[in-house]
């Protein structure tokens, strides 16, 4: 709404338009985690103005936290409430993994309230956008392979995997990385930047100014007129087109008939010189329901399972307690 909180009214308005085909909430983005972004007055034009509701002539600030939520299980009340306003729409949720118990606590949360989202989309730290600071670029969140893994993982211990499809992104450009990333436990990808190397974009880091080179991220006329939108969209789609042909030739070459037939065992790393090992054996993968029934043997599930919270996302009081040892 104008007060800049969440407006039913103009949600149902949208979401039950024909093209929208399902919803994502936006925790995080895996370049700028935890810092919401700013849209300069100078790029709101009247078109702009009218699709996302916000005067011209004035920054559009996207705050950096949700108003419509504060926990675990409030984010999972809103899902619910907007699949109910979207008519049933599927809605799920993107992150990028900051703290284990932050995820743990949704899905603690899920286990709690059989509330679940029909998708979750994991964004990887080394997500792109020429907007965010070099400092949350180069060094906040979790990179995407650790970070599908740890969501993977544990809807798999949850015996939830079936019911909940995982996207996911960072640095995907290749038919290799898809094939790579649904080898992991992805079910898809999402890519920007392929797409917009595709379009012409240099990666000069100026999307936010108005001031884009290559007329791609600007709504100065002066910048973009010379953007030949049919030829560009040719580039775009045979990038697409190729991309997917390899994509099917790797899995044919693999003798599969479907990504998802793709697994860990099926990709190799070397690990030093004289060794190579497979992902399967390199990471640990919990089994169905593993963690219904103890906490695994797994770092990151022993020192934070059992303390995550599905009334908050505050760090659990041990935690706390050290960080209050360490100030005294
Ligand atoms: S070329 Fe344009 S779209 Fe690409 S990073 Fe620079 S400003 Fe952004």
């Amino acid at each position: 709404d104008d007060a800049g909180g969440f407006s039913e009214e103009k949600f149902v308005a949208n979401a039950n338009h024909d093209q929208v085909r399902m919803i994502e909430i936006k925790l995080s983005q895996g370049a700028k985690p935890g810092h919401g972004g700013v849209l300069p007055a100078a790029k709101v034009s009247e078109e702009i103005s009218i699709t996302r509701g916000v005067p011209m002539g004035v920054d559009c600030v996207s705050p950096s936290r949700h108003s419509a939520f504060n926990t675990p299980v409030e984010l999972l009340q809103f899902v619910a409430r907007l699949r109910e306003l979207s008519g049933g729409k599927p809605v799920g949720f993107k992150l990028a993994i900051g703290h284990p118990w932050e995820w743990f606590g949704i899905a603690k949360a899920m286990q709690e309230t059989g509330l679940l989202p029909d998708f979750i989309v994991v964004d990887g730290a080394e997500g792109g956008t020429g907007a965010a600071p070099a400092e949350f670029i180069d060094h906040v969140g979790v990179p995407m392979h650790e970070a599908l893994l740890l969501v993977h993982n544990t809807l798999v211990g949850l015996d939830l995997r079936d019911r909940i499809r995982i996207g996911a992104a960072g640095k995907v450009t290749s038919a290799f990385e898809i094939a790579r990333t649904i080898a992991l436990g992805a079910d898809w990808c999402n890519a920007g930047r392929g797409f917009m190397f595709a379009l012409g974009c240099i990666q000069s880091l100026s999307c936010h100014s108005d001031k884009c080179p290559t007329g791609i991220a600007t709504q100065n006329p002066h910048r973009w007129r010379h953007l030949d939108a049919t030829d560009k969209a040719s580039r775009v789609h045979n990038y697409h087109e190729n991309t997917l042909r390899a994509l099917r030739d790797l899995l044919c070459a693999a003798g599969l008939n479907d990504p998802s037939e793709l697994g860990p065992e099926h990709i190799l790393r070397r690990v030093s010189p004289v060794e190579i090992r497979s992902l399967a054996s390199l990471y640990r993968y919990l089994s169905p329901g593993e963690l219904l029934r103890r906490v695994p043997d797994h770092a990151v599930f022993h020192d934070y399972w059992a303390d995550a919270r599905s009334d908050s996302f505050q760090p659990p009081a041990r935690i706390q307690a050290l960080r209050s040892s360490k100030s005294r």
